[in-house]
C-alpha cells in the first residue's frame, strides 16, 4: 500500500530530483504545500507556467522574456565589452555587484577536465560571431576559478586570438575552486576591476 496518494508521490518525486533537495525535505515541502490555501497554490502553479514562457536571449543566451534579455535591450550598457560566464546565475551575481556595465555571453557550461574540446555544447562559435559582428573591444573571461573554468578560459582565449580582440581574465581575488555565484559582492567586484590581460 502506498503511503501517500498519487498526487503526493508525484510531487515528492519532482521535488526530490531538484538540486540539494533530498526525499525527506521533499516530503516536508509537499506537506507544507498541501496545507496552503488553494489561491496560493494556484499562484504557485501559474509561476511554473510563466517559467515555460521564458527563453534564452538570442544574442547572449541569458534568461529572456522575449527575443532579447533586459541587458541586451538596454542601450546604456557599454556595447564594446563582453563578459563571458558559464551560466545565467553568474550574470545575476555580477549584476548584483553593480561594478560591471557591459554585455554578457553565457557559454552554457565548461570544458570537462581531461578534454580539450567542447563537444559542441558550448556557445563558442556564437561568441566568435558576436565579436566579429559587434566590433567588440574586450572580452572578459569570467568562468569560475576552477580547473575546468581555467581550462575553458584558455580554450576561449586561443579561439579569440585570430580576432585581435583584447582578452582579460578576472583577478585571482576569488578563492580557487570557488564559484562566482557564491562569491560575496565586494570580492567579485574587485576580481572584475582587477582583471588582467592574458
Ligand atoms: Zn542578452
Amino acid at each position: 500500500m502506498a503511503l501517500y496518494p498519487k498526487a503526493f508521490q508525484s510531487l515528492i518525486a519532482h521535488f526530490s530530483s531538484l538540486p540539494s533537495v533530498g526525499p525527506k525535505m521533499a516530503e516536508r515541502v509537499v506537506l507544507y504545500l498541501f496545507k496552503q490555501d488553494p489561491g496560493k497554490l494556484q499562484d504557485f502553479a501559474e509561476s511554473f507556467e510563466a517559467l515555460q514562457e521564458l527563453k534564452s536571449c538570442k544574442r547572449c543566451f541569458h534568461i529572456a522574456e522575449g527575443e532579447l534579455c533586459s541587458i541586451c535591450q538596454d542601450a546604456k550598457r557599454e556595447q564594446s565589452i563582453i563578459c563571458l560566464v558559464e551560466e545565467p546565475l553568474d550574470v545575476i551575481a555580477i549584476e548584483r555587484t553593480g561594478a560591471y556595465h557591459g554585455l554578457y555571453h553565457v557559454l552554457g557550461g565548461v570544458i570537462e577536465s581531461g578534454k580539450n574540446e567542447t563537444n559542441g555544447h558550448l556557445r563558442v562559435s556564437e561568441l566568435l560571431q558576436r565579436v566579429s559582428d559587434e566590433g567588440t573591444e574586450e572580452v572578459v573571461l569570467a568562468t569560475n576559478p576552477t580547473t575546468e573554468g581555467d581550462l575553458t578560459a584558455l580554450y576561449i582565449k586561443k579561439k579569440l586570438e585570430p580576432t585581435g580582440v583584447k582578452v582579460t581574465r578576472i583577478a585571482r581575488g576569488l578563492a580557487t575552486g570557488g564559484d562566482i555565484e557564491y562569491a560575496d559582492e565586494l570580492t567579485l567586484s574587485s576580481a572584475l576591476t582587477n582583471r588582467r590581460q592574458i
